[in-house]
């Protein structure tokens, strides 16, 4: 079996695409599988620019089992990486059939061919919206998950749920679920990053969005919110020291590292940060104004969270290392990248 090829699927993504190019950079093989639903092949170019490997892609849907078998037949590897899944709150309240049917069915297929295929090892995508309103902060891997609010933060813990239940059966399977917090910026290369469509949700791309002057006017959501300055605490982890985590993952996993058969890891930086913190550094960084507002609370959030990172950075010898202006050079960089081409 070879345990230098990952299978990625969703690798055409925004977080798919910057762990391709870690994982390259770290000497795996990658095979993508993605069907382009929320991406398209420009990341693929960008991947090739950046690390001057092309790596292999089979354009498919995860729910197309039979899709799916002909790449474990064709590909020989040892991990998965599952990051294809919807992924907008909003819309999954609207159309939770979407979700429920898309994330939770890819999910299975993938785990049903690597039980049948004997390959052992598998990342998931999983998030800090699992925790909710979290009792206590920051929250440690124990911090009780709270009921998801929608039907996305439902899948992922599912997903996280069904995982746990068939790797710890199974002798030969491992599974690490990935907690992210707020994944941000492109890679510093300005060749790929998150390629929102139509308003963004979140607010990075919104932010950038309105410098590039796309977008009139950023809302703030709330500035009376019980924190410092009255805005939103959030997680704001760079998606190259994210992509790298999940290199570290399947380095743990092919080395045989593993204490238990399903493990998870908060990946944060740590350190809180508001909507105003943030809005502020963008503008520093950059060196440019924002046209922002005050506007009313957006229903669901939760005024804040964070993560202790403690066991990603002892268990897994993990920690976030990019400085929070250089992140948000990065995504302005990229966004200016896209408004030229
Ligand atoms: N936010 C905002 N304006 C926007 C988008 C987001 O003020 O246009 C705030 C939002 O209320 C939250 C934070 O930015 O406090 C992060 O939101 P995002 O949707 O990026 O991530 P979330 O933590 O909600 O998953």
């Amino acid at each position: 079996m070879n345990n230098r090829r990952v299978l990625v699927t969703g690798g055409a993504g925004y977080i798919g695409s910057h762990t391709v190019v870690e994982l390259i950079g770290a000497g795996y093989e990658v095979v993508i599988v993605d069907n382009f639903s929320n991406s398209d092949a420009s990341s693929l170019e960008g991947i090739a620019k950046i690390t001057g490997v092309t790596p292999t892609f089979i354009e498919a849907d995860c729910c197309d089992k039979a899709a799916l078998r002909e790449v474990f037949e064709r590909y020989d590897f040892s991990s998965v990486i599952h990051f294809a899944a919807y992924k907008a709150v909003g819309e999954s309240v609207a159309m939770p059939t979407k979700y429920y049917h898309n994330n939770l069915l890819s999910f299975i297929n993938v785990v049903e061919l690597m039980k049948e295929y004997h390959r052992p090892n598998i990342v998931f995508s999983s998030s800090a919206t699992v925790y909710g309103d979290a009792e206590e902060l920051p929250v440690t891997e124990r911090t009780p998950r709270k009921p998801a609010t929608s039907p996305y933060g439902n899948t992922k813990q599912m997903a996280e749920d069904m995982l746990r239940d068939i790797v710890t059966v199974d002798d030969e399977l491992y599974g690490i679920a990935l907690r992210y917090f707020n994944p941000i910026g492109a890679h510093p290369s300005a060749l790929i990053g998150e390629l929102p469509r139509g308003i963004p949700n979140n607010l990075v791309p919104y932010i950038t969005q309105t410098a590039a002057g796309v977008r009139e006017c950023l809302s703030i959501f709330g500035d009376d919110y019980p924190t410092p300055d009255g805005s939103c605490l959030r997680d704001y982890i760079d998606i190259v020291d994210l992509a790298r985590a999940h290199v570290v993952a399947i380095e743990r996993m092919v080395a045989g590292k593993c204490e238990e058969h399903y493990e998870i890891f908060n990946i944060g930086t740590g350190s809180p940060v508001s909507v105003f913190e943030l809005v502020k550094g963008f503008e520093a960084a950059n060196n440019l104004t924002l046209n922002y507002k005050v506007a009313a609370r957006r229903p669901g959030d939760v005024t804040a969270v964070w993560a202790d990172t403690t066991r990603a950075n002892e268990v897994l010898g993990w920690r976030a290392e990019r400085k929070l202006d250089d992140t948000l050079r990065a995504a302005w960089a990229w966004e200016c990248h896209v408004r030229n081409r």
